[in-house]
């Protein structure tokens, strides 16, 4: 039923979802797909790895149930709900923490809002079951995230599209993250920095499969020990997944059982470019992100001694650049966007 993307071209980053059609596709069948979920799939009891901590309302009104833990350290800027087999996760794909910075491979993506909402929410299984097969994320899954932070923001491979290490290859900001062709921000590796926030007895995260991904410590506190090759283990409150600061950095694979479509879990949101993609930017640094009002920002990056600038607003229907490259020539961009 679902188009075919076009082969991926060798110039292609790994970010670049011919997913226009599907898009609309999708839209199209929210209702029916609801229904196929609900008729097909019994309502789960939370797991027990995943404790609960408030409670919500289902979308479909169903008795209130226990949000998986995390989530709600970041209640003002996502919204999970429970739908069927799946915790609905809701955000905007922008998160609190500053964004760019350190990066030294830049394909001039800046970040952008994303409409991770309704029918183009992030899906988590609620009851996570251990796959006969488990997926291997090394030498696949190269398109889409494997995981959720408990902050909305989605986690793709470690591995980039040419199975190099995103991090090593200086493509990853500070906080582990970078944008996409739809200048869609997401992390590379796991976003340690959110231990801080959670504390060590929640998760940061959770892999597409539905276990959860807590930083480098146990629960309790206790260094994490005998991790096999997803960085997972089991234990008495269950499989889980943590953080490490070398590869496979976040979920080498998914130990659960997840759809895989076109090489990437299915379903999962998709994004859009916008605007045509960017090129690598060789030698530039970014050395500052600003949020410069409600929905505009400013970015800054080093190259051949000069400093340039990327100023950008985003409204509902268009995006808005002024590009000042390090000799101080201007040029202004408008795209329009489909929200
Ligand atoms: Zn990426
Ligand atoms: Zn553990």
């Amino acid at each position: 039923m679902r188009d075919v993307p076009p082969p991926p071209t060798a110039a292609a980053h790994h970010h670049d979802h011919p997913l226009d059609r599907r898009f609309v596709v999708r839209q199209g069948a929210i209702g029916l797909g609801a229904l196929l979920l609900a008729a097909c799939t019994p309502d789960a009891a939370p797991t027990s790895s995943a404790p609960a901590t408030t409670t919500a309302a289902t979308s479909s009104g169903a008795t209130p149930t226990a949000l998986p833990a995390g989530f709600a350290e970041f209640a003002s800027t996502v919204k999970v709900l429970a739908d069927g087999d799946y915790w609905l996760v809701e955000s905007s794909g922008m998160p609190a923490h500053g964004m760019m910075v350190g990066i030294t491979s830049w394909q001039q993506q800046v970040p952008v809002p994303q409409p991770y909402t309704a029918a183009n929410a992030w899906r988590i299984p609620r009851t996570p079951r251990p796959a006969a097969t488990p997926v291997s994320a090394r030498g696949q899954l190269y398109r889409g995230a494997i995981a959720v932070a408990v902050n909305g923001i989605p986690i793709f491979n470690a591995l980039n599209n040419r199975g190099d290490d995103a991090f090593l290859a200086g493509e990853l900001d500070t906080w582990g993250g970078h944008c996409g062709r739809a200048d869609d921000y997401h992390y590379h590796v796991a976003p340690l920095h959110l231990q801080a926030v959670v504390g060590t007895s929640k998760p940061i995260a959770y892999a597409l499969d539905g276990y959860p991904i807590y930083g480098t410590a146990e629960p309790d506190g206790a260094p994490a020990t005998g991790l096999d090759t997803f960085n997972g283990h089991d234990s008495a409150a269950g499989y889980h997944y943590h953080g490490t600061l070398t590869y496979p950095y976040i979920n080498g694979g998914l130990h659960g059982v997840v759809e895989v479509r076109e090489d990437q879990i299915d379903p999962q949101p998709v994004t859009r470019a916008f605007r045509p993609a960017g090129t690598p930017l060789r030698g530039a640094t970014i050395t500052a992100f600003e949020t410069t009002g409600a929905a505009s920002y400013r970015l800054d990056y080093r190259l051949d001694q000069g400093t340039g600038r990327v100023e950008y607003a985003v409204a509902a229907d268009n995006v808005t650049f002024r590009f000042t490259d390090p000799t101080g020539a201007v040029r202004s961009e408008t795209y329009a966007r489909r929200s």
